[in-house]
């Protein structure tokens, strides 16, 4: 509609003479700010300071019970002691609500300590290294925020130890050294502040600046994992046609300990033991790591269902949709490292092998579905137990099988001219953050819109249901072969073992020879055909015994002696390939090209 006092056809509107009422204040918005300190970094203690504005004669801070990316109840309050109001009183809600009354004018302060001593990429840490959090971790949110007055504002000023400096991926405040600024906590809660003396490395994609800081000590090649991120970065933003950010941070934590990755809207976070990156296929994983979490910048921090963004931190948010997020992840995260050139198609292949391998000798794939690990995630993927092996499947990687084979049979139902990479581009087109996220099953949808057909059966059989996968249709698609690298078959007891505190029996194979013998999980192992037996030669003793034969193995459970007879079972010898086929058709050899971007001749 245009603007009226323009359409009124040459005739001019009379002025009114009345005087215009002055327009009413509008009430400000919620402010918080936030003060973070470490004055002794050694006793593992953030103090933090909370000032309020506009959050009227009473409000509540709340910490969140998890953290987006983590699906697991961590209880971020429970670190909290000496907390303080000024300007109000206090009382607790629960375990993790502080509800302040009598505030004048609006305002009020409130402080804490904050204990931080679990190093992760999910939770707050600090010592006389570094000092790492999530907003998540240690910034409580304004409950009831959405009935205040719009917009909020929430600042925070870190305070670094002497010498140390901050590495974040939120926006400065300029004027103002150390102060970030967002209008949305979803943002605050989801970003990471790394403090410390991090080393740091720059480049730039797309025009936009990416930083890569490195906490920790090992022996990593800095330069080339910042050239390879470059690539992994420029491949991954060429297939979504640009970056939907203007800075991005990656933070690596490299520590003997450290582990996994976690992604947020502008950053991640990823863990790798200080010493693992030495051979050629230890490198290959972190780069996958550093691939995985990148490609989340689409995959679940925009592209994700309704319920995982705007966030309820108060308890476990269920959603069918992980496998989405997480198995396509797992499933692109290795395809990027190799478009990007930055590893040989054969080590994808190899890495698809790996899990095809392993997942599809795992009990728990005939008793759960993907749709059902994604949904019990909270208390099945993060709190497994020794059972999980015969009960359960991880969504990472069944859903990243399932992408395989999703992929290829788009591409037969299309003609190689459609893929997955089409579907991800309409995902993030259509329900890309900030826009609201899919429904349940809504990602069905759009997978058949650029199919052009149904794909109900293949749901019904591999992601409601435990149907066995059936490899042909993506084996034809792009002319590859499964192989062994060993003829023949190897003795298979059914256990896995561990080593803490001696010789144990980890987990106990539903279908195999040690659960009809009785053996059970924690069973200490002392002996195998009556000779003492350690941890370090016990799989080479194993791979002695011969298939069909009969062995004992004495064990202690709960300090009772225990014998088991086995009847040594088979197991196909060597690790499963993948390959390309001696002879591909023209049409699987263009496939084939395509799906690992392939250029060269
Ligand atoms: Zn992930």
């Amino acid at each position: 509609m245009a603007d009226r006092a323009s359409t009124s056809a040459g005739r001019k509107k009379p002025v009114s003479r009345e005087k215009r009422k002055p327009a009413a204040k509008k009430p400000a918005g919620p402010a918080l700010h936030y003060h973070v300190s470490m004055p002794d970094p050694a006793s593992h203690t953030f103090q933090v300071e909370i000032t309020l504005s506009g959050v009227g004669d009473s409000c509540t801070l709340a910490f969140p019970a998890w953290t987006p990316g983590s699906y697991k109840i961590r209880e971020f309050g429970k670190n909290v002691s000496s907390f303080k109001a000024r300007g109000a009183k206090f009382e607790m809600y629960d375990k993790q609500r502080y509800h302040l009354t009598r505030i004048k004018d609006g305002k009020a302060a409130v402080s804490f300590d904050y204990y931080a001593d679990e190093l992760s990429v999910r939770t707050p840490h600090l010592d006389d290294t570094h000092g790492f959090f999530l907003g998540t971790n240690l910034l409580p949110y304004l409950e009831d925020i959405n009935a205040m007055p719009a917009p909020a504002e929430f600042t925070v000023s870190v305070k670094p130890y002497k010498g140390w400096k901050v590495a974040t991926s939120l926006p400065a405040v300029k004027g103002k050294p150390n102060t970030w600024r967002t209008d949305n906590y979803d943002v605050l809660g989801d970003t990471p502040f790394e403090i410390g003396t991090h080393e740091v490395h720059s480049f730039t994609a797309r025009g936009v600046k990416h930083d890569v800081a490195f906490y920790g000590y090992g022996n990593f090649d800095a330069k080339r994992i910042v050239a390879d991120t470059k690539k992994i970065v420029e491949t991954q933003a060429k297939n979504f046609g640009g970056l939907p950010y203007k800075y991005y941070l990656f933070i690596h934590h490299i520590s003997p300990d450290s582990g996994g990755g976690l992604e947020h809207l502008n950053s991640c976070v990823c863990g790798w033991p200080s010493w693992n990156f030495k051979t050629e296929d230890d490198y290959q994983k972190f780069i996958r790591l550093v691939s995985h979490e990148f490609f989340h910048v689409w995959n679940v921090k925009r592209i994700r269902p309704k319920i995982l963004g705007p966030f309820d931190y108060r308890t476990e948010q269920h959603t069918k949709a992980l496998w989405i997020m997480e198995g396509m992840t797992q499933y692109y995260e290795r395809l990027w490292v190799a478009r990007a050139g930055v590893c040989k198609p054969e080590e994808v292949l190899k890495a698809y092998a790996e899990t095809i391998d392993r997942e599809d000798n795992r009990p728990g794939r005939k008793v759960m579905s993907l749709e059902q690990s994604s949904w019990l995630a909270w208390t099945k993927l993060y709190l497994a137990d020794e059972n999980f092996l015969n009960t359960g499947v991880s969504y990472y990687s069944r859903g990243a099988q399932v992408g395989l084979l999703l992929d290829a049979k788009i591409r037969n139902a299309t003609d190689g001219k459609r893929s997955l990479d089409d579907v991800m581009r309409l995902a993030f087109k259509r329900y890309g953050w900030p826009k609201p996220g899919f429904p349940e099953g809504g990602w069905f949808e759009l997978v058949e819109e650029v199919a052009g057909q149904k794909f109900t059966r293949f749901w019904n059989d591999h992601v409601s249901g435990t149907k066995e996968l059936n490899y042909d249709e993506f084996l034809d698609c792009y002319g590859l072969e499964f192989k062994r690298d060993k003829q023949g078959s190897e003795p298979w007891l059914g256990f896995t073992t561990g080593s803490k505190g001696g010789l144990k029996i980890a987990s106990v194979h539903a279908e195999g020879p040690a659960r009809k013998a009785g053996l059970q999980p924690r069973d200490e192992i002392l002996a195998l055909n009556g000779h003492k037996v350690h941890a370090k030669t016990f799989d080479d003793r194993v791979s002695e015994l011969a298939p069909g034969s009969i062995c004992t193995l004495t064990v202690f459970r709960r300090e009772q002696l225990k014998e088991g007879r086995l009847h040594v079972g088979r197991q196909p010898a060597g690790k499963l390939t993948l390959g390309p086929r001696e002879h591909q058709s023209p049409t699987q050899r263009r496939n084939y090209r395509k799906w690992l971007g392939i250029t060269k001749p």
